[in-house]
């Protein structure tokens, strides 16, 4: 599978999971100085491999397609600059993560498996879609953390590839439902930071072998 083939497959997997609605989110893979990323405003179950636009990260430019580049096409080509080991993104509006992102509030980590992702997700500012301001403010709270909530907006998930970056958009938003819940129960226990270096280490047992 070449990496256009992989970004529309992902790209397909958020619509099919219900991780994004419509044309809503994007997908991306960094490539050297160069990121695949999905096109504007069209449904996922329409995209094919030469609908997946090829930008130089330096410039900004399209230098291979010929459709229009996803809005946040800037927002991704700051996290990649800023962060070298970062080759994947996965950016949804997924309903309980942006419910958090609407209410301005971190999700808690209330399950272990957001221990890869970060001690809590946080919230960048709100900024209009699209823009360079978002972009900024999206790299710097994203900071190490592995994924971010953009406030009144949605969620970004990263790694160093795509399923790993999928793989991490649906684990906030099924944080997400669970601390919701957690909330709605009236009793939000969040593990603690040894819980989480903890289990940080199980996984990489486990990855490992
Ligand atoms: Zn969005």
């Amino acid at each position: 599978m070449n990496m256009k083939q992989e970004v529309v497959k992902y790209a397909k997997m958020c619509s099919n999971s219900g991780l994004t609605v419509g044309t809503s989110g994007n997908v991306s893979i960094r490539h050297g100085d160069m990121m695949y990323i999905t096109p504007s405003a069209l449904p996922y179950d329409e995209m094919k491999e030469e609908d997946v636009l090829e930008v130089d990260l330096r410039s900004g430019e399209v230098v291979h397609g010929h459709r229009k580049p996803s809005s946040e096409t800037p927002m991704h080509s700051h996290i990649y600059a800023k962060s070298p080991e970062i080759k994947a993104i996965v950016h949804t509006h997924s309903t309980y993560a942006t419910m958090f992102a609407c209410a301005h509030k971190p999700i808690p980590p209330v399950h272990y498996m957001i221990a890869d992702i970060g001690r809590e997700i946080p919230v960048a500012p709100y900024a209009t879609y699209g823009s360079e301001q978002l972009a900024n403010y999206a790299v710097e709270t994203l900071g190490d953390n592995q994924g971010v909530l953009l406030a009144n907006h949605g969620v970004v998930a990263v790694g160093s590839n795509l399923k790993d970056a999928y793989r991490r958009a649906e684990v906030i938003e099924e944080v997400a439902l669970l601390a919701y819940g957690s909330y709605t129960l009236n009793s939000v226990n969040p593990l603690t930071e040894q819980d989480l270096d903890n289990t940080l280490e199980g996984f990489k047992t486990y990855v490992s072998g």
